[in-house]
């Protein structure tokens, strides 16, 4: 029988610094009903992503700041539960942005078919989703990485810089990876890093003198401050800077006081290119056609950590922000199979 009841998680005030769980609200709701062209979706598994944190703001950006007392939008993948629209048959998988919610109503707006013979529904959110294909597409199209050379992943352990560590090794690339634990940095070396180390235990740009003594010819950053100055001091001659992120200022509430040494931009000839992966979405089909067989042939390996239940999406977020997760931050809010 068809729930009566579902429940939502939203924003109902905006953070200063970490978010506290105090930030959220999980509402229960009724379950809409599908009308004329619409169909309803039973989610599985919520996407917990590093740019909902910016979007708490109310500050503008390259997405709007979510509204105060409504749902939070984001990622995540589902099964039609039931449909008045022939496109999407009941039981499909569905890939959508309607965001923290059990129960989500679609007029077909911005769904996309998900299928569970290629991979785990769940990779549409990570390996084989906006994360896989933002470390593809920023390793490759702006670090354009050649055989042989260097490359730096931090946040290597996370969604999005564990794929470009492994894309860059499968290019023939020499890659280092930072990360925030010894466990993280393990699984590092079993993915196939070359060298991996920890950020918290001495300064990053100690690490990269021993681990890089001739220099990094490209950066993958995920992190921001202190490792991209680290990277900067580290970087070759014409060596590029791919700016991903900066997660270590998303919750920053003072200006960050770097990089000390911008100038050597310059004089190392270094390029330094910043990316919004949804300006890119025409090289998605180039991407699945790269990445499936990577992931399917085990080439590209991935780790999820999947918290159950929607009132956990709070300490899930928290989480993330705190380096809890190894790979995909997901929650899991319904069936999976
Ligand atoms: P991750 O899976 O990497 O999760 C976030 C991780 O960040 C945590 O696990 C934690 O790992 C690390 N972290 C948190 N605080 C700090 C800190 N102060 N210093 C260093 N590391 C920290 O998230 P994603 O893979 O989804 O995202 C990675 C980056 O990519 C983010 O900056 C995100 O904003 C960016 N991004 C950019 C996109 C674009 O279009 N440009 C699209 C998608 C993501 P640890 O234990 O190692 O500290």
């Amino acid at each position: 029988m068809m729930a009566v009841v579902g429940r939502e998680v939203r924003l109902v005030a905006r953070p200063h610094g970490l978010p506290g769980e105090d930030v959220f609200e999980v509402a229960e709701v009724p379950v809409p009903s599908p009308g004329e062209g619409e169909v309803l979706i039973r989610n599985a598994f919520l996407s917990v992503d590093p740019y909902m944190r910016g979007r708490m703001n109310d500050r503008r950006s390259y997405v709007p700041p979510f509204a105060l007392g409504e749902p939070m939008t984001g990622g995540a993948v589902g099964r039609v539960a039931e449909s008045h629209d022939p496109r999407w048959p009941e039981g499909s998988w569905v890939l959508h942005q309607l965001g923290w919610r059990e129960w989500a109503l679609s007029d077909g707006r911005g769904l996309l078919p998900v299928d569970p013979s290629v991979a785990p529904v769940s990779t549409a959110l990570g390996v084989l989703g906006m994360p896989g294909f933002t470390a593809w597409y920023g390793l490759t199209e702006l670090g354009r990485p050649e055989e042989g050379e260097t490359v730096f992943v931090s946040g290597a352990a996370g969604a999005v810089g564990s794929v470009a560590g492994q894309v860059a090794r499968l290019l023939g690339c020499r890659v280092i990876g930072s990360a925030g634990s010894p466990d993280k940095v393990d699984w590092l070396r079993e993915l196939g890093f070359d060298e991996a180390f920890s950020y918290r235990e001495r300064p990053v740009h100690e690490s990269l003198r021993e681990l890089a003594p001739d220099g990094i010819d490209v950066y993958f950053d995920n992190v921001g401050g202190d490792q991209l100055e680290a990277a900067i001091g580290a970087m070759r001659r014409n060596g590029r800077i791919v700016a991903c992120g900066a997660i270590s200022q998303y919750n920053a509430t003072a200006p960050p006081s770097g990089p000390h040494n911008l100038f050597m931009v310059v004089t190392k000839r270094l390029t330094m290119r910043g990316y919004i992966i949804s300006d890119h979405v025409d090289r998605i089909g180039d991407f699945v056609t790269a990445m499936g067989p990577w992931v399917a042939e085990g080439k590209v390996r991935y780790r999820e950590t999947i918290v159950d239940g929607i009132e956990s999406a709070p300490q899930a977020f928290i989480g993330l922000l705190t380096g809890e997760n190894t790979g995909k931050m997901l929650v899991r809010v319904g069936p999976s199979d």
